[in-house]
């Protein structure tokens, strides 16, 4: 689809948003509650239908086994990966959970996976775009945490494809953010952005030089932010309520849901104002209410921001960076609407944050931009090449379980680096690659990717075969590992299908299962993409008229091709995809022949005419761009 829109999609742990490029601007796209922000909660209601956002809120109180927030925590992970998470947050996960599955979550009487709830948040964003465009859209950039491992990367954009999405790219939420403050433009400059969320804090240290990003370091906390902030002042309250009435009011889910709702109010108003009432009301027809100033806030919430001080110290050290010599600082993340929180991020940095955009918007704009910069972009952002971080060191398992590190950690992506091995037994006809990601020194320590045999290798004595594994880091993140054994040639490949991923198959189902939820939607896209294909055959069999193969085609058949022509143009511009789709199939029976003739010719000619000057790679668009390779195989 050639005027097809590609969106920038920030699918946040507390919002999710959907930006688009507005001519050079990026724009935040809203929902049908005219707001921009999406909140990540997704419900299932009792007549089985899927609710998200602002609607999917009361199930959280009402009936929360019939809700989930947060579940981008559960992203790509098992079940021995998220019992912190389990401690802190009300993940309801399935009875039946056998070892090494993916983790399914509770909705009422259904389980899903977390890459099937975030695709149900995905395709809120998708239909609000649809709306707003009032034309389909299939391709998406995805942003996700720099500190996202691969399997999290993996079950992003998984999620992406069962909203029917063609995840284009998943950018780092820094470098977005970056992006969107068109930093890009400015040279030798380092960038620091400070995003505190609703429930995670992330620093990053990006490096620009020449319009090209690169994260140089990361580190955070991923159980700090604005909730934070909102228990503190519902304890207070609490507190306060307990004092007044004899009942005990932390048990009763409804009265705590509305001081939350009234503390979240103050909290917001105490950014702009200088004092706030929190206000509620009680059983009984009573009202608690309670004045808030600014200054009594900040001295309260100072222990949480402080939080912040020491990872933002640690990724400045591991950038090898002081704060003078960070040039940007970027605030992102609904929290950094305090101003306390502006004015720790100035001391931090000795600078004025950038602060022009909304800071929960930012990450969803500069999505945008990439989007637009992938769909081929306009003069301005045509030259830009975006380059991310590796957060952990690639590696893989040596003879007695030691850990020889291949991709180091903070590694600039895409990237690549080889490492030779050699066997430890006489005669050793194969070898077991066990890939793994982390720091330790132990491959038992670490977090296991994949494993793979590499196997066929000739009869030798031990230490003297060549086995050259190959790590390469792809543009989304995503890790490709090879091995060859150099004497003989013997080869392995793998993608590597993460730990705790979904099989092509488990994803195929979820797309197939997620219509029966859109068959609308998946309609409408088939006829459009029927058309499309229905268009492109039209063209070429204009082509084909003047191809000298035409020629050789008896008047039968030219006759046939006509009338299945004339089918075909007769249906394209209907909605009946059933008539599109067998108008193509029979023209397609019928040009078999001539597509043959023109192949045969094809071949003909340019094995004959062809010379050094005429063989060169042409400089058409499928000739491939061997700059941008060295670049990846540097
Ligand atoms: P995430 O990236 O975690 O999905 P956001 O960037 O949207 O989340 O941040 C959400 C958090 O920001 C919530 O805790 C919300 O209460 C807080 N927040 C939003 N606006 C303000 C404001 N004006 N003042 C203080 N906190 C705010
Ligand atoms: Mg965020």
């Amino acid at each position: 689809m050639p005027n097809e829109r590609i969106v920038g999609i920030d699918l946040g742990t507390t919002n999710s948003l959907v930006a688009y490029m507005e001519g050079d601007r990026p724009v935040v796209i809203p929902g049908e509650d005219g707001l921009n922000l999406v909140p990540s909660v997704v419900a299932l209601d009792e007549n089985g239908q899927i609710v998200v956002g602002s609607a999917a809120r009361k199930y959280l109180i009402e009936t929360p086994e019939r809700a989930v927030y947060s579940v981008k925590r559960l992203m790509g992970r098992g079940v021995e990966d998220v019992q912190d998470e389990l401690k802190l947050f009300p993940f309801r996960l399935a009875d039946d959970l056998a070892a090494g599955e993916v983790l399914r979550i509770k909705l009422g009487d259904k389980t899903f996976t977390p890459p099937e709830i975030s695709a149900f948040i995905l395709r809120q964003l998708k239909r609000n775009a649809e709306r707003y465009f009032a034309a389909p859209v299939t391709k998406a950039v995805i942003t996700v945490p720099a500190y996202f491992n691969d399997a999290q990367r993996q079950a992003t954009k998984d999620a992406g494809r069962i909203a029917g999405l063609e995840v284009l790219r998943l950018v780092n939420e820094p470098t977005a953010a970056s992006l969107a403050y068109g930093l890009d433009k400015k040279n030798a400059e380092t960038v620091a952005v400070y995003d505190l969320g609703g429930g995670t804090f992330d620093i990053s240290i990006l490096k620009l030089h020449e319009g090209i990003f690169e994260v140089i370091a990361t580190n955070g906390d991923t159980h700090l932010g604005g909730d934070d902030i909102d228990n503190l002042l519902i304890t207070i309250a609490l507190h306060d309520i307990q004092g007044d009435l004899a009942v005990d009011v932390r048990r009763n889910a409804e009265i705590v849901q509305a001081i939350r709702k009234a503390v979240i109010d103050a909290k917001i108003a105490l950014s702009s104002e200088e004092k706030a009432t929190l206000d509620v009301a009680l059983p009984g027809g009573g009202r608690y209410q309670r004045q808030i100033t600014r200054a009594q806030f900040e001295q309260l919430i100072q222990p949480v921001i402080d939080r912040t001080v020491g990872p933002v110290r640690q990724a400045m050290k591991d950038a090898g960076l002081t704060p003078k010599q960070i040039n940007e600082a970027v605030l992102v993340g609904g929290s950094t609407r305090i101003p306390k929180v502006r004015q720790l991020v100035q001391e931090l940095f000795e600078r004025t944050p950038h602060s022009g955009l909304n800071p929960d918007e930012v990450v969803a704009l500069g999505a945008a931009i990439q989007a637009h910069i992938l769909a081929g972009g306009s003069e301005a952002t045509k030259e830009m090449l975006l380059l991310d971080v590796t957060p952990l060191s690639l590696g893989i398992e040596s003879l007695g379980g030691g850990v020889v590190k291949i991709i180091h950690r903070n590694s600039t992506i895409p990237a690549s680096a080889t490492e030779h091995f050699t066997t430890g037994v006489e005669g050793q006809t194969n070898v077991a690659v066990h890939v793994v990601q982390g720091e330790r020194e132990l491959a038992s320590d670490c977090r296991s990717l994949a494993r793979f045999d590499l196997k066929g290798i000739p009869p030798m004595p031990a230490g003297l075969p060549r086995i050259e594994v190959k790590f390469l880091i792809d543009a989304n993140g995503i890790l490709h590992v090879s091995a060859r054994e150099l004497r003989s040639g013997k080869e392995a490949v793998i993608r590597v299908q993460p730990s705790y991923g979904l099989t092509d198959e488990q994803v195929e189902n979820m797309i197939l299962e997620s219509f029966d939820n859109a068959e609308e939607d998946f309609r409408r896209r088939q006829v459009i993409e029927a058309r499309n294909e229905a268009e492109t055959m039209l063209a070429a069999l204009e082509k084909g008229r003047n191809n000298p193969a035409w020629q050789q085609l008896s008047s039968q058949e030219r006759s046939n091709i006509g009338k299945f022509e004339t089918a075909l143009r007769a249906v394209v511009k209907a909605d009946d995809y059933q008539a599109i789709r067998t108008a193509i199939d029979a023209l397609n029976q019928g040009t078999m022949h001539l597509a043959e003739l023109m192949m045969e010719s094809a071949v003909g000619t340019a094995l004959k005419g062809q010379n050094m000057d005429t063989a060169d790679v042409g400089e058409g668009p499928e000739s491939p761009h061997p700059i941008a390779q060295a670049e990846i195989e540097r």
